[in-house]
């Protein structure tokens, strides 16, 4: 439990930091490429080196905001919109998206609970969540493997929840499992620090889990590593479950609801 407050601080903490650099770097590379733009329109059609060099600088510019973007998603300074999610239906929808992103090494099996309850969490973060999660999976198994994405219904009781720092109730679990190369106990520690990572430059962020931890967080629900190394990792997300009734309240007008005018 004290573990899991230390990291939600940390969190926080590099969080603000964070937030605050990647807000003000949006800002000036907005005028970069909003520049660039400009030049790009007064250069003339044909291919010049001048417009090959402009082409470069923008494509740099693009890679830039989406590093931006990542990062205010982690700082959290986005605002999330939780709506009944039937977890079940956005696996079996993001399977032709994981089958191209996972590559054909990867063999990807769903087993998907019958009478899943639903989860209250925002849909787009939640398919992030799960496309990081499986990309892990796939960086963890360069030689290919099995990929696993399970859908229960799940409860936390009182001695989990106090041994976990998770609140005791229902929740509608997700788990991700791979047969990669697993995570030693000092890498399990650190998985969700953000910008830890263990993969080459260029090729890890360390913003991934550190996402995943800040969204569940915020969401209300649990993450958990299960590892052991040279066999496989588990990722357990458990989002609380969906109470209320079956439309989105955002949708209907509620005359029993006063607004403010
Ligand atoms: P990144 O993927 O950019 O390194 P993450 O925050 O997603 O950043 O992951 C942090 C680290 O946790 C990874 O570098 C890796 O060492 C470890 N990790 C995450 N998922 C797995 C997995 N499924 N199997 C083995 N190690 C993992």
């Amino acid at each position: 439990a004290e573990a899991q407050l230390r990291q939600s601080q940390k969190m926080e903490a590099v969080g603000q930091l964070t937030g605050g650099l990647a807000h003000d770097f949006n800002n000036m590379l907005a005028v970069i490429v909003g520049s660039l733009n400009l030049l790009q329109r007064r250069l003339d059609k044909g291919e010049t080196d001048v417009g090959r060099y402009v082409d470069a600088a923008l494509d740099g510019a693009g890679r830039a905001a989406a590093l931006t973007h990542r990062l205010l998603a982690f700082s959290r300074l986005q605002p999330l919109a939780p709506v009944p999610v039937d977890a079940n239906r956005m696996v079996a929808d993001m399977h032709d998206l994981l089958v191209r992103t996972l590559g054909e090494d990867v063999r990807i099996e769903t087993v998907l609970a019958a009478g899943l309850w639903k989860a209250h969490a925002d849909p787009s973060q939640l398919e992030n969540v799960i496309l990081n999660l499986c990309v892990n999976a796939r960086d963890a198994m360069p030689d290919g493997g099995r990929l696993t994405i399970e859908t229960n219904n799940a409860s936390i009781d009182d001695d989990y929840g106090r041994d976990h720092e998770a609140s005791p109730g229902q929740y509608v679990l997700i788990s991700v499992s791979d047969t990669g190369s697993g995570m030693p106990a000092d890498v399990v520690a650190r998985a969700f620090d953000p910008f830890f990572t263990t993969k080459p430059p260029g090729k890890g962020t360390g913003l991934g889990l550190s996402q995943v931890f800040g969204f569940i967080r915020q969401s209300n629900g649990h993450v958990k590593i299960y590892s052991e190394p040279g066999h496989g990792t588990t990722l357990k997300v458990y989002l609380p479950r969906y109470r209320g009734p079956e439309e989105a309240p955002a949708t209907t007008v509620r005359s029993d609801v006063g607004e403010a005018r």
